[in-house]
């Protein structure tokens, strides 16, 4: 198993994608700033109630919506469409992403 790699021309550096992992929740304001740069639909912002549970919701939704939940934070929804442009970390303004290669088979 290697990581991931693909070699950028003419100039030909080599690039490791670096695919998002996690999303630190306890850190995350649910800026929604990660959710707009990406352009590959991983991620959602959910709703956490006062147990703690993610609650589904609409982007543009607020507490004066009269939304069931105390706080927003953005979760990754669909991990296999994530190219590893790393974009998402690079606008968190609370660095909450965790990003890695993706091993493949030799
Ligand atoms: S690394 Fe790129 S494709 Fe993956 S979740 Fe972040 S912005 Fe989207
Ligand atoms: S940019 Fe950072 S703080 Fe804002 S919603 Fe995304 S993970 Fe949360």
């Amino acid at each position: 198993m290697t990581d991931l790699t693909l070699t950028l021309h003419p100039q030909g550096r080599a690039w490791v994608p670096q695919f998002v992992q996690a999303i630190d929740g306890a850190r995350c304001i649910g800026c929604g700033r990660c959710f707009r740069v990406c352009g590959r639909g991983v991620l959602a912002l959910m709703g956490v109630d006062d147990a703690g549970q993610h609650v589904p919701m609409a982007m543009g939704d607020d507490e004066e919506d009269g939304g069931e939940y105390e706080k927003k934070v953005m979760t990754i929804a669909h991990p296999e469409d994530c190219i590893g442009c790393g974009a998402c970390g690079r606008i968190c303004p609370k660095k909450c992403h965790t990003h890695g290669a993706r091993a493949v088979e030799d």
